[in-house]
């Protein structure tokens, strides 16, 4: 199968990445495709999102990583038809310590521990930690495509050029085919100027980068993790879950316009 990897990122925390990542990942799922969410964040929540947990003795990233487990041990289904998830864990924090850090085979690992199964998947969602560190920079590497999820709120462009230009040099180094998929702009909030400040300035610098499906601020969205569910299992009729859903076609379409 001709798979495509997609890395969420934002160095910047709490923008909506996890969240993007469980349920563009589930929906894009829901449409038919065979997808791999892989929790690239040793905080876990994709893994929790998806009701796996992030502290059990199941494989993990971190072991596939280090070459104790193959990737295909570490795979596990979801609620979701056609979603699988490689779980994270408080030990893929540790991983640079233990792996080797001598040149550019360090930005490879993720790359290495992924090849065996990728080609099982239409669609590889990597979700990333907020940093630009090992584990980032790792994603950027074995991603074909970065999609960035940007919070509608004052700082939200903040940081921003310095993702880009990460995303430049590892392309320049490291991963030549790798572009910028899209923003996307989460917890949009429909009652604030702000809001339409933060949307508008984003659109005069990456203009048709920007996906023309907002996220809404809701709060089924920030209830569904605790439940360990994706929104479409937690409360598919929301505002959020049909959020997600159009995403997903928007995403999809823009892909089949790629090569
Ligand atoms: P981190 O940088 O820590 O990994 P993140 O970028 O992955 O964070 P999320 O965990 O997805 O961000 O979201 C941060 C918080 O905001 C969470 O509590 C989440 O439930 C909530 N949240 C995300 N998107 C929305 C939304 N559209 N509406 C309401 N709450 C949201
Ligand atoms: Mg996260």
């Amino acid at each position: 199968m001709n798979s495509r990897v997609i890395a969420i990122a934002n160095q910047k925390g709490g923008v909506g990445k996890t969240t993007t990542a469980v349920n563009l990942a589930s929906a894009v799922a829901l449409l038919g495709k065979k997808v791999l969410l892989v929790d690239c964040d040793p905080q876990g929540n994709a893994t929790s999102g998806v009701g796996l947990s992030p502290n059990g003795t199941h494989p993990q990233l971190y072991h596939v990583m280090i070459g104790q487990s193959r990737a295909s041990e570490a795979i596990f289904d979801t609620g979701i038809d056609g979603l699988s998830i490689l779980p994270s864990g408080m030990d893929l924090a540790g991983v640079e310590a233990e792996i080797s850090m001598e040149g550019e085979k360090r930005y490879f690992y993720l790359k290495r521990a992924l090849k065996g199964v990728q080609g099982e998947f239409d669609y590889v969602f990597l979700d990333c930690p907020p940093s630009l560190g090992m584990l980032t920079i790792n994603a950027l590497s074995v991603a074909r495509s970065v999609v960035i999820p940007l919070q509608c709120e004052y700082y939200a462009l903040e940081g921003l050029s310095l993702l880009v230009q990460s995303i430049r040099k590892v392309k320049q180094t490291l991963n030549p085919l790798l572009y910028i998929g899209g923003l996307i702009l989460t917890m949009f909030d429909q009652r604030t100027r702000l809001t339409y400040q933060v949307a508008k300035e984003v659109k005069v610098h990456f203009r048709d980068l920007v996906f023309r499906t907002t996220i809404p601020r809701n709060v089924r969205l920030s209830e569904a993790p605790s439940h360990g569910k994706p929104i479409f299992l937690y409360d598919p009729d929301s505002r959020g879950a049909e959020a997600y859903m159009i995403l997903a076609r928007e995403f999809l379409k823009r892909e089949g316009g790629k090569s």
